[in-house]
């Protein structure tokens, strides 16, 4: 009697994952890259080369020691934290949304989020073995108040995540809405996670709130900021809070190479600083470009993307890509994005050929 692969994958891998889909990146050889919210500068060639010689110098025979703790420190003082806080790091955000979920698995933990919203803390959830709890957004994009109150009411979530501007409607949610739903959780005895993966391009923080709410964590990443590849997020909250956290983290889940690059990144904040400056001007020119095109509605952004609708999303989407411009078809992730495309920003010349080619293609 001979087992096939098929048998064994069948017996062994768990029926959710079975049924599952990959997450799909798309192709984007040869065309321009507007899909996924990447800082579309790279070094100037004199830091590429200061930066290999730091990284040749990284003893990667040793497991990650004393430096990822001075990655620790500079963070805390480039994001300025609040005293009283400590922050953990993870292998990027996605890695943090994972451990969240692993340390906050107890029998019928529940996590909620508005949708749609970013799409790892729903997979996590699954994965982990947690109930998820999807909030509808209102058409405009902002909270549903009543809706979140009563869910958080109703379900006691252990975590509610609230994406600080939002993934993938690019808006910053009203304070006052935030607060009341701050202090909701605070009620329940559960946690909340703003998550500022877009922080560079953002108005405002919750970093030095987060100070006055014990139960309130924030989560950025260094991969808007213009380290996508290097994967490096870091979590930050009250310090026995997160001390708890970081009980679940793989004790060397930062490789030495990941610290060492974002270090150097940290020391010229200036010049990451100075691109987010550009691509948020970019992201005014293109704002009213949009706008003024025939049939386009755009949405307000304090993120490196922007959503726009359009006439026909997969028509546009088909089209910028005949013309080389790839971005996200973002209309099937959820019913209130029909229409709907997410553009991330680029350099002025990709943004030229951008606009060209969706009049194109509209
Ligand atoms: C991109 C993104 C992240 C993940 O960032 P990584 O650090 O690259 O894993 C987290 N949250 C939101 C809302 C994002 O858009």
């Amino acid at each position: 009697m001979t087992v096939t692969l098929a048998d064994r994958i069948a017996h062994t891998i768990r029926n959710d994952v079975q049924s599952m889909h990959a997450y799909a990146v798309q192709p984007s050889a040869g065309l321009i890259k507007l899909d996924a919210m990447e800082n579309p500068f790279e070094l100037p060639p004199e830091l590429q080369r200061e930066l290999g010689a730091r990284l040749a110098r990284v003893p990667i025979n040793r497991y990650p020691g004393a430096r990822i703790d001075e990655l620790r420190g500079a963070l805390a003082v480039f994001a300025e934290l609040p005293a009283g806080c400590s922050l953990m790091l993870g292998n990027g955000s996605d890695e943090l949304i994972d451990l969240l979920s692993v340390a906050c698995t107890k029998p019928q933990a529940t996590i909620l989020a508005p949708l749609p919203g970013f799409v790892l803390y729903e997979l996590s959830a699954r994965l982990r073995g947690l109930r998820f709890v999807g909030v509808p957004l209102r058409a405009d994009f902002e909270l549903d108040e009543a809706a979140m109150l009563a869910a958080i009411e109703r379900e006691r979530p252990a975590l509610t995540y609230l994406a600080y501007p939002n993934n993938p409607t690019a808006n910053l949610w009203d304070d006052a809405v935030i607060a009341r739903i701050v202090d909701a959780v605070g009620r329940q005895q559960g946690l909340v996670v703003i998550d500022e993966a877009y922080q560079p391009f953002s108005s405002r923080t919750w970093m030095q709130r987060m100070a006055a709410h014990e139960h309130v964590l924030v989560m950025r990443t260094l991969s808007k900021f213009g380290l996508a590849g290097v994967r490096l997020g870091y979590l930050c909250g009250r310090e026995a809070l997160v001390q708890e956290i970081d009980k679940v983290r793989p004790p060397y889940n930062v490789s030495s190479l990941n610290a060492e690059a974002a270090l150097f990144a940290l020391e010229h904040a200036y010049e990451f600083g100075r691109q987010a400056a550009l691509l948020r001007d970019e992201r005014a020119r293109l704002q009213s470009a949009f706008a003024a095109m025939p049939g386009v509605t755009t949405f307000p952004s304090e993120a490196n993307m922007i959503l726009v609708r359009v006439p026909d999303a997969q028509r546009a989407f088909d089209g910028l890509k005949a013309r080389g411009v790839l971005v996200k078809h973002i209309a099937p992730l959820h019913p209130l994005l029909a229409g709907c495309l997410r553009i991330t920003v680029g350099t002025p010349q990709e943004n030229d050929t951008l606009l060209d080619a969706l009049r194109a293609s509209l």
